[in-house]
């Protein structure tokens, strides 16, 4: 689950009419073919969402989400350097960055905004009052930033990890007014990993083996996008 940010309806459609014409042009033609070359000087943030104080959602079995988070940042951040980006990571342990939610946040919009990254990836993990439901979903900024982004992983998140373990493959990338996608004026995505709110869900993210293959996905999708 992730912090909302504040919204005012004036300056949201001024952003967007900005943010749509500033933005849209990086990430607007994704590349499909498959990449030979690596990211390298690419910049890419990863947020595990939460930490500390705030540990999240709680899974079925009492997982806590922040921990799971964090597992599958570092695994993400882990891959993308091997593959030649530069990773700068919000946390890489247990701890908040501050005690306090307000703060912590702004912690974290301060190291994404020093990273001049090229893109920013917030991973969290979802609950549902239905414990049926399943699947990765990703979510963009509501200016439009990034969406086609958002429209790239989801497509082949649906294609590779939710068809194979749900049956899924109508998920569709969501926009929001998210604290954590207006931190940079790069594309910034959140990508919510599964619900832990469904059993098969939380039995698969507890697994290594399942992380690394959606990590893997993840990273292929990143390094498409920005090599
Ligand atoms: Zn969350």
């Amino acid at each position: 689950m992730v912090f909302i940010g504040k919204k005012t309806a004036l300056c949201v459609v001024a952003a967007t009419l900005v943010f749509s014409f500033a933005c849209l042009g990086v990430f607007a033609v994704v590349r499909t073919a498959a990449s030979s070359c690596t990211p390298l000087g690419a910049v890419i943030v990863i947020d595990a969402g939460h930490g500390g104080f705030d540990g999240g959602v709680v899974g079925v079995s009492g997982t806590k989400e922040s921990e799971l988070n964090l597992s599958i940042a570092m695994c993400l951040g882990e891959m993308l350097e091997a593959d030649g980006a530069a990773v700068v990571y919000t946390r890489t342990d247990d701890n908040a960055l501050s005690d306090i939610k307000r703060e912590d946040m702004k912690k974290r919009a301060e190291i994404i905004r020093n990273s001049r990254a090229d893109c920013v990836i917030s991973i969290h993990l979802n609950s549902y009052r239905d414990k049926s439901r399943r699947g990765v979903q990703v979510f963009y900024d509501d200016t439009g930033k990034g969406e086609s982004f958002a429209s790239f992983m989801q497509e082949k998140l649906n294609a590779a990890i939710n068809y194979k373990y749900s049956k899924r493959t109508d998920l569709a990338p969501q926009p929001g007014d998210f604290y954590i996608t207006k931190c940079s004026s790069s594309p910034s995505l959140i990508i919510e990993c599964g619900f832990i709110s469904n059993a098969e869900d939380e039995a698969l993210l507890k697994t290594e083996a399942f992380r690394r293959e959606l990590c893997r996905e993840i990273a292929d999708a990143i390094i498409l996008a920005v090599a």
